[in-house]
């Protein structure tokens, strides 16, 4: 497999945010998002091998929750599927954070996915969620909706309601897109969508959503890799 990073830190976003976690960061995209903030994924990256990296993994103990990122994870699918079973037999916590592109029904079903739909505000990576993959989540699941501006929470509004992600997935996540090019300011001027207003629309509309901010971005710069 090819890896970018493998770290420990803090869980950043979803509803494991802010527990300890060890973040395998596979290399490579497939897809080009207009707010992507980890470019330096596309290329790149160091080959190892399954034992090598549950060695790295074990060395990180006591910590047990592990999440497989990107880039796009599934782009290696052949290899992490495997050692997504064999972490699994060893009693890990698994995460998975994918674009939701790729064929999501051979991840184990004890693997939590968080799985992105890509809205009008991702430019040429929008509409590129793949619909059988609406039939590989589970109630573990979590579906990330990351919003620029207001079409984009309307879309997610009408993507929920349509395909009744609710009976789905057990989450679905709202998150305001961040600027490429942010501050060194751990604020949410950073944001491309004011969390705010974000908030103020999903309580004028009663959406059942959960706000999801990238903490890692507000407890360290921005920009920092590796966190
Ligand atoms: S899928 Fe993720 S890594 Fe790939 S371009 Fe989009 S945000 Fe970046």
């Amino acid at each position: 497999m090819h890896l970018i990073e493998l770290y420990k830190s803090v869980q950043g976003e979803s509803s494991f945010a802010g527990l300890p976690c060890i973040f395998v960061r596979l290399a490579g995209c497939n897809l080009r998002c207009a707010w992507c903030d980890s470019e330096y994924t596309f290329t790149g990256g160091k080959p190892y091998t399954a034992d090598e990296i549950v060695a790295e993994i074990e060395a990180l103990a006591p910590c047990r929750l592990v999440e497989f990122t990107g880039g796009e994870p599934m782009l290696q699918s052949k290899e992490l599927l495997p050692l997504m079973e064999r972490l699994l037999a060893e009693n890990y916590t698994l995460m998975i954070e994918t674009s939701g592109e790729r064929p999501l029904a051979e991840v184990p079903k004890a693997v939590h996915k968080i799985v992105d739909v890509k809205c009008p505000g991702a430019g040429s990576a929008a509409n590129s969620f793949r619909m059988e993959n609406l039939e590989a989540l589970t109630k573990k699941d979590e579906v990330k909706f990351v919003l620029s501006h207001r079409e984009d929470y309307e879309f997610a509004c009408e993507f929920v309601r349509t395909h009744a992600l609710h009976e789905r997935a057990g989450q679905i996540l709202f998150s305001p897109a961040f600027n490429k090019a942010p501050s060194l300011l751990r604020t949410t001027d950073n944001a491309t969508l004011d969390p705010r207003t974000l908030v103020e629309w999903m309580m004028t509309d009663g959406i059942d959503a959960r706000l999801s901010l990238q903490i890692h971005k507000f407890i360290w710069e921005p920009i920092k890799k590796g966190v």
